[in-house]
C-alpha cells in the first residue's frame, strides 16, 4: 500500500465532505428565516414554494453526504482488507506511539485483538534487543531519516519474545494532525541472513507464506541447502526439526478454517519463540500444518532434543484463540546431518519419516530418524492390513486386570485390555495396534466389540454369582465422533444383559478435552443410566482442575508413570500426593496404575489412595484365570490383605519405636 496515494485519496474525500457539510448553510431554520425576514409580507404560497426548495436542496446536499460518507467507508473497508492479507503485521501508532490500527497478523503475534491494542503504547510489546537503547530514540531517528529498521523483539500475551525485524516510516501529513501524523511499522521474520544483514534487499532472497509470514518451502530449501553446504566445509553438524501438528485437520474442520490459521499463526510464534532461545532461528513453513526448524552448525543430538523438548513443554499448555481454549500437541522427526543423510532432500524425508513414527506412537512426543524407521513403516502398513483381517474375524479378545481395594485387599473391579495374537508375529502389544487403528479408523469397529466382549464376560461372572465388581473399558478418543456412541454402549449392555451400573468406562484427560462437546453430552447420557467414568492416565496431559469440575466423574487414575517412581523421585510423590488430595476434595475415587513394588503400595496407602492395579497384585490375565482369581478371591484377598496389613504392621512398628 501506497503511503503518499492514500492520503491524497482520503484529502480528497474529506473536502468533499466539509465542503456538503460547509457551516453556512448548515442549518435548515436559520436559512428559511433569513428569507422570510428580507421579504417580510411574503404570502403563504411562495413561502412553501420556499420551503419546497430549500427541502429539496437539503435533502441533495445530504445525499451527497451519504454518497461521500459510503465511498469513504469503501475506501477504508478497501484499505484494511489490503493491511489485513499483508503477510506481515502492520500497525499504525499516533507520534506518541499509541496504537491506531493493527493488522491480523500483528494481533495474532501479540496475542490481542484490536480493541485490546487500540491506544495501547507500542513500547508495550516491542523491545529492542540493545538495552541501552530505547524505542522513544529510535522514533526520533526515524522523524529524521524518515524511516528506520533493524532487530526488535515483540512480546505476546504470555511475556513471550519473537524475533522479528521492525521496518518503521514516518508520515507527516493527514487529516486529522493528531492521528494520522505517525508511523507505519512491518514487522519481518528475523531469518539470520536478515539479521546479520538488516537492510530490505536482504529479504526478498526469501519468499514468504502468507498466512504466517515465515519463509515457505522454497526458502527452506535455499537456506537448508547453505547450512549443509557450510556444515560440510566445516565437518559439523546440522539438526532439522520436522514438526506436524496432532488432529489439525480435525480441528479445522470443526472450529473453521478462520480458526485453524489463526491458530497456525499462534504456533509460528511458539515456534520462533522455542527457535530463538535454542539458536535456531530459522523456522519456516512446509505447507499446511508441517513446519520445519533448523540448527544451524555446530549442533548436536542433544541440541536438537533439547528444543523438541522445549516445544513439545510449551504446548502442554492450552491456547486461547477467538475466546474458545485449545489445546494442540506436535508431533516432532528429528535428521542430523551427516550421520542421517548427505543430501537436504534426503535429510528432510528422513525428518519426515521420524515425524510419521512419532504421530504412530500417539503424537505429542519427538522422534530421532533411525534406519529401520522406513522398514518399520512398511511392516506397519501390513499390520494395518493384517488388523483389518483381525478386526473382520472377530479375532481380538480382552484381558483383565484386576483393581484392588486398599483397605480390604478385595478385588473390586477389573480393567479389560485388548489383545491382539498376530498368527505371525505373535502377541501385538495394543500399545501397537491402538494407534494404528486410530489412524485408520479401524478403532469404530474394533473399540466397541472389544466392550461388547467385556460386558458378555462381565455377565458371565455376575451369572457365576460374583457380585459387586466394575468392568472398566476404554474409549479412545476416535470412537467420540460416532454420534451414536451412547446407544452403542447402550446396545451391548442391553444386548449382553450386563448392568450399566456396574460398567466403567475410561477416557483419557486430552480425549475429554479434545472432544468437549462430544465427551460432555455422552458423561451426561451414561451418568444418567448409572454408568461410572473414569480418567484415564491422569498427570501426563493437561491436569486441568477446572476442567476435572466440569466433568462430572468418578474416578481418577493416576499413570502409571508417577507411580513407577513414587518412592524415589521428590516430585513424582508430590504429584502423587497432590492427584489423591484434589480426588478427596472433589470426591473422585482414587486409583493408582502400575503399582510393581510394596514400598509403592506402603506409600499410597499411607495417602489414603482407595485402589490400586498393578503387577503387584496381578498381571492382566484370560478371562479363565480371572475367573479363577475370582473364585478364589478368598484366598486371593487374603493374599492382597497380607501384603496390606504389612504396611499396616510397619506402621505400628514405626509408631512403637
Ligand atoms: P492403560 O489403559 O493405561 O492400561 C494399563 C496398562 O498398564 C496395560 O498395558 C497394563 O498391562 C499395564 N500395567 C498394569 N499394571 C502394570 C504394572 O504394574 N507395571 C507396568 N509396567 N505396566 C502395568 P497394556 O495392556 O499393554 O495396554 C496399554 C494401553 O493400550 C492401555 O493403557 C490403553 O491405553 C490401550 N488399550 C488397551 N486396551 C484397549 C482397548 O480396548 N481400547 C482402547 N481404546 N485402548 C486400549
Ligand atoms: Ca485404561
Ligand atoms: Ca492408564
Amino acid at each position: 500500500m501506497s503511503d503518499s496515494g492514500s492520503t491524497k485519496n482520503n484529502t480528497s474525500t474529506k473536502s468533499d465532505l466539509d465542503n456538503a457539510l460547509s457551516p453556512k448553510d448548515n442549518g435548515l431554520d436559520n436559512s428559511i428565516l433569513s428569507q422570510v425576514g428580507e421579504k417580510g409580507n411574503i404570502q403563504e404560497e411562495s413561502l412553501e414554494e420556499i420551503l419546497l426548495q430549500e427541502l429539496l436542496q437539503k435533502t441533495t446536499q445530504l445525499q451527497q453526504v451519504d454518497r461521500t460518507i459510503s465511498r469513504m467507508q469503501q475506501e477504508l473497508d478497501i484499505t484494511r482488507q489490503i493491511i489485513d492479507c499483508q503477510t506481515n503485521a502492520i500497525i499504525f501508532t499516533d507520534k506518541q506511539q499509541h496504537i491506531v490500527y493493527a493488522n491480523t497478523v500483528f494481533c495474532s503475534l501479540t496475542g490481542h485483538d484490536l480493541q485490546s491494542l487500540d491506544g495501547k503504547k507500542l513500547d508495550q510489546f516491542v523491545m529492542l534487543p540493545d538495552p541501552g537503547q530505547n524505542l522513544e530514540t529510535v522514533l526520533q531517528k526515524a522523524m529524521h531519516w524518515g524511516s528506520w529498521h533493524g532487530k526488535v523483539f515483540l512480546k505476546d500475551d504470555g511475556n513471550n519474545q519473537l524475533s522479528l525485524t521492525m521496518s518503521l516510516n514516518y508520515r507527516d501529513e493527514g487529516l486529522h494532525e493528531e492521528v494520522t501524523e505517525g508511523f507505519i511499522y512491518q514487522f519481518t521474520p528475523a531469518d539470520k541472513s536478515t539479521a546479520t544483514h538488516p537492510d530490505q534487499n536482504s529479504l526478498s532472497l526469501f519468499s514468504y507464506d502468507a498466512l504466517t509470514g515465515l519463509p515457505d518451502r522454497l526458502s527452506f530449501q535455499q537456506h537448508y541447502s547453505l547450512c549443509i553446504e557450510q556444515a560440510g566445509i566445516e565437518h559439523s553438524h546440522v539438526g532439522l526439526l520436522y514438526i506436524d501438528l496432532d488432529h489439525f485437520k480435525r480441528i479445522n474442520r470443526m472450529l473453521g478454517p478462520a480458526f485453524g490459521d489463526e491458530l497456525l499463526c499462534r504456533v509460528t510464534a511458539i515456534l520462533q519463540q522455542c527457535g530463538n532461545a535454542s539458536g535456531a532461528d530459522f523456522v519456516a513453513r512446509l505447507s499446511g500444518d508441517e513446519f520445519a526448524l533448523i540448527l544451524p552448525s555446530p549442533t548436536s543430538e542433544r541440541m536438537a532434543k533439547e528444543l523438541a523438548d522445549r516445544i513439545l513443554r510449551k504446548f502442554q499448555h492450552s491456547l486461547t484463540i477467538k475466546s474458545r481454549d485449545i489445546f494442540v500437541t506436535p508431533s516432532i522427526g528429528i535428521s542430523l546431518y551427516p550421520e542421517d543423510g548427505k543430501s537436504p532432500p534426503e535429510l528432510l524425508r528422513n525428518a519426515d519419516t521420524a515425524m510419521e513414527t512419532a504421530k504412530t506412537r500417539g503424537g505429542n512426543t519427538s522422534c530421532r530418524w533411525k534406519s529401520d524407521m522406513d522398514t518399520q513403516a512398511i511392516q506397519n502398513l501390513h499390520l494395518e492390513n493384517d488388523l483389518r483381517k483381525a478386526v473382520a474375524n472377530g479375532e481380538l479378545f480382552n484381558h483383565y486386570q484386576p483393581q484392588i481395594n486398599l483397605t480390604t485387599g478385595i478385588i473390586v473391579g477389573m480393567e479389560a485390555l485388548a489383545r491382539w495374537e498376530h498368527p505371525v508375529h505373535g502377541n501385538i502389544s495394543p500399545v501397537i495396534f491402538i494407534p494404528i487403528a486410530e489412524n485408520t479408523g479401524l478403532i469404530e469397529e474394533l473399540g466397541l466389540d472389544l466392550v461388547r466382549v467385556a460386558c458378555e464376560q462381565g455377565r458371565k461372572w455376575l451369572a457365576l454369582g460374583f457380585k459387586n465388581f466394575t468392568m472398566a473399558v476404554n474409549l479412545s478418543g476416535r470412537l467420540l465422533r460416532r454420534h451414536d456412541l451412547f446407544e452403542e454402549i447402550m446396545d451391548c449392555l442391553k444386548s449382553t444383559g450386563f448392568p450399566p451400573t456396574s460398567l466403567e468406562v475410561e477416557f483419557t484427560e486430552s480425549v475429554l478435552i479434545e472432544n468437549m462437546a462430544n465427551t460432555i453430552d455422552l458423561i451426561s447420557k451414561c451418568r444418567r443410566e448409572g454408568i461410572k467414568m473414569a480418567i484415564d492416565d491422569f498427570g501426563t496431559g493437561y491436569s486441568s482442575l477446572s476442567y476435572l469440575q466440569r466433568f462430572a466423574v468418578d474416578k481418577i487414575k493416576i499413570d502409571r508413570s508417577f507411580i513407577n517412581n513414587v518412592t524415589t523421585n521428590a516430585s513424582d510423590a508430590a504429584i502423587t500426593m497432590a492427584i489423591i488430595a484434589i480426588a478427596k476434595k472433589l470426591d473422585f475415587q482414587v486409583l493408582a496404575e502400575g503399582v510393581e513394588t510394596e514400598e509403592q503400595l506402603f506409600f499410597l496407602q499411607e495417602n489414603q489412595c482407595d485402589e490400586c492395579q498393578g503387577f503387584l497384585f496381578n498381571k492382566p490375565v484370560a478371562a479363565e484365570q480371572m475367573t479363577n482369581l475370582l473364585r478364589r478371591d478368598s484366598s486371593v484377598a487374603l493374599k492382597h490383605k497380607r501384603i496390606i496389613d504389612k504396611f499396616y504392621s510397619i506402621k505400628a512398628q514405626n509408631y512403637e519405636v
